[in-house]
């Protein structure tokens, strides 16, 4: 997966809303706003209160918004479908088969909690724990190994995807990794919220280690040495926001010179394990990382570094053994971290593995049951308005010269466009699927890398490919393909709605699609050029007036309290923020152009410009803990579903106008300080 691709939200978990479907015309459900508040003193909660009030948290989620909603209904979709398959035949090695018998191992709990453990056994192939230090050489050379083709992670990894400056061609990256918390602030920040994670992170460390069968000797010494390992690391990684430079994680260096420069690491080794060979060239993503890997393996003794694998592979296989192993990952995952209190129903966390494994064969039964053609031809028509809306944007903007425009509007020409599901399927017929859950995982993991090693290693990039499954309840842009996707999953209420009136579908897929498009004009997405290739394509004056619209958002955002003494991130969520203004701009401009020669009546009690805002608005309608607060404060690129709406609308000159916005309400900025980008 390109690490690079944007997508319209973090989205964890999947329904229609069927009391959208209440009105028909106007699509806009009047129950769930707030009419006690008024729209210029919190835009938000006048839009959205009611319907928070309607969906209180479950103890099963942390946050829960409209796109939950959706999740939700999707989540039965495909349980309907499963199920089905898994009640007939099936030909042994057919889709059917492996969709069946991946969600029934999952399911089966009677042989997890009597087998599981002997699977995490078997897996672990630890026996000769600490008897000797030939044992231990042993496992690093032969067990390790094969532990990373299976998927766990070591302290760094790779993937094979477009090399950013050579766009049509793929390219092997080295980038940083062997954080089990994810992010780096969790190891090096010293508030009192954080410290308390690292704590609970310790205890789990322990508390699963020693359900795995550990004594408390070596239970203590592997939250030690993981510790130790994992914050040195992390020392040495770049966060999140030092990520979204491209230009700074971009270090190609000839292979000669990765062995030369990174010496500590036996190249040859770990890429035939993986059976690569012949790579000429290579980005190395974060070369302090992949030094700090080197010292560790140089400094640790191998016991250490045994404990600290074996670490990552007993926390990535307890989801799929005993009940015991899985409720102490949830207690620190879901509650510690999120602060969600009751775990997913099991279907559910099968129905997840069935996606992560099988996405497309599931892919391919679920489009055929709930994907209209007529869903496909309005949004390829939808598409294309905003594309022309867009181009007119472009071309009003007093920023940028003549010659910037005429690129921008190559690019915009460029994009390539994806709707519903792929041309082509993928093709599954080399991954076995049998009994274990926990084997049918390591099964899928190492399938996954092996077929991106297949399809990309020395191959031009295929633009087919898909980055998400059909089913998925989100949106990209990837911009080394310059492709805007939308699966079928999102191409329903409150996105779509075949039966709502142009208002409706402008300000809520519309904003998607235009949110999609102008990440290729975003601060990261506009140092891509047409052919998807890291280049600067911008006059620097015209860079530099960039620059300085989208700094107006930086601060705006900076200045926003998520949580009390909490500030929202700026640098971080820049590109999310502008994608949602640039969305909302051409968006409006797209539905003004559509209604221009017809346009729409007055329904509900709302004009059709007040229409466009409530559908909008009414997209980012949630609930949600504190905790998961803090996680998305370090963690997410988008903003929170409060600030997406009331964070932007104080920027559109529509909004005002729509609601008769004046300087007397609380949310009124003045004009000069409005981001205007679009
Ligand atoms: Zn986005």
């Amino acid at each position: 997966m390109n690490k690079k691709t944007m997508t319209l939200a973090f989205v964890a978990g999947v329904g229609m809303m069927s009391s959208c479907t209440k009105q028909l015309r106007s699509g806009i459900d009047l129950s769930n706003l707030d009419t006690e508040v008024k729209v210029g003193d919190d835009f938000y909660q006048y839009a959205t209160g009611g319907w928070q009030k309607a969906h209180p948290l479950t103890a099963e989620y942390s946050r829960f918004g409209s796109f939950d909603v959706l999740q939700e209904n999707n989540n039965k979709q495909l349980r309907d479908i499963i199920e089905g398959v898994a009640k007939q035949e099936n030909k042994q090695g057919s889709i059917e088969q492996k969709i069946a018998s991946l969600y029934n191992s999952a399911m089966d709990s009677a042989y997890l909690n009597e087998h599981g453990m002997d699977d995490l056994v078997t897996f672990l192939a630890c026996d000769g724990y600490r008897s000797s230090e030939e044992t231990t050489a042993q496992w690093l050379a032969d067990v390790w190994p094969r532990m990373q083709r299976q998927g766990v992670g070591g302290m760094f990894g790779f993937y094979i995807t477009a090399d950013e400056k050579d766009a049509k061609n793929n390219i092997l990256y080295v980038v940083q990794g062997g954080l089990t918390l994810g992010q780096k602030d969790y190891y090096v920040d010293e508030d009192a919220e954080t410290r308390k994670i690292r704590d609970a992170y310790r205890k789990y460390i322990e508390d699963l280690s020693r359900h795995a069968g550990f004594g408390e000797e070596d239970v203590q010494r592997i939250s030690d040495d993981v510790m130790r390992i994992e914050t040195y690391l992390a020392q040495n990684s770049k966060s999140m926001t030092e990520l979204r430079d491209p230009e700074a994680n971009y270090n190609k260096l000839t292979y000669a010179e990765l062995k030369e420069q990174f010496a500590g690491i036996d190249w040859d080794a770990y890429f035939q394990n993986f059976g690569i060979s012949g790579l000429k060239e290579v980005i190395v993503g974060q070369p302090q990382a992949i030094h700090a890997a080197e010292h560790v393996l140089a400094g640790e003794s191998a016991e250490a570094l045994q404990n600290y694998y074996l670490w990552h592979a007993i926390n990535m296989a307890a989801d799929y053994v005993d009940d015991e192993s899985r409720a102490l990952g949830f207690a620190f995952w879901g509650g510690v971290m999120s602060g969600k209190q009751e775990d997913r129903p099991r279907w559910k966390r099968a129905v997840s593995s069935v996606e992560e494994g099988l996405g497309e064969a599931l892919g391919q039964l679920y489009v055929a049951k709930h994907f209209p053609p007529a869903a496909k031809e309005r949004m390829v028509q939808l598409v294309r308005n905003l594309q022309v809306a867009l181009g007119e944007r472009i071309d009003v903007q007093d920023w940028m010269s003549d010659e910037t425009k005429k690129v921008a509007h190559e690019k915009l020409d460029a994009f390539y466009v994806k709707v519903g599901y792929p041309d082509e399927w993928t093709d599954y017929s080399s991954l076995e699927i049998g009994d274990s859950y926990l084997d049918n995982i390591l099964a899928c993991n190492e399938w996954a890398i092996k077929q991106n090693i297949e399809k990309h290693l020395n191959k031009p990039v295929d633009r087919n490919e898909w980055f998400m499954t059909p089913q998925t309840v989100n949106a990209y842009y990837n911009p080394t393909t310059n492709e805007i996707c939308f699966p079928a999953g999102i191409l329903q209420p409150p996105f779509f709605d075949m039966e709502a009136d142009d208002a409706f579908n402008y300000g809520a897929i519309g904003v998607v699609i235009g949110h999609e498009m102008t990440h290729g004009f975003d601060d990261q997405g506009s140092q891509y050029d047409k052919e998807g290739n890291l280049r600067q394509w911008w006059s620097a004056e015209d860079r530099q007036r960039f620059e300085q619209r989208i700094q107006v958002m930086r601060e705006y955002h900076d200045s926003i309290e998520v949580l009390p003494g909490l500030k929202s991130n700026g640098t971080l969520t820049l590109g999310e923020n502008m994608a949602d203004h640039g969305g909302l701009m051409v968006a409006f401009q797209a539905f003004e152009n559509a209604t221009a020669e017809h346009p729409l009546k007055n329904i509900d009690g709302f004009t059709p410009e007040q229409r466009f805002f409530l559908a909008y608005a009414n997209v980012w309608g949630q609930n949600i803990r504190e905790e998961e607060i803090r996680k998305r404060q370090k963690s997410d690129p988008h903003s929170l579903g409060k600030w997406r709406v009331n964070g932007q609308m104080p920027h559109m000159d529509a909004w005002y106008e729509a609601f008769g916005i004046t300087e007397s309400d609380p949310m009124f900025i003045p004009k000069e300080k409005r981001v205007t980008i679009w």
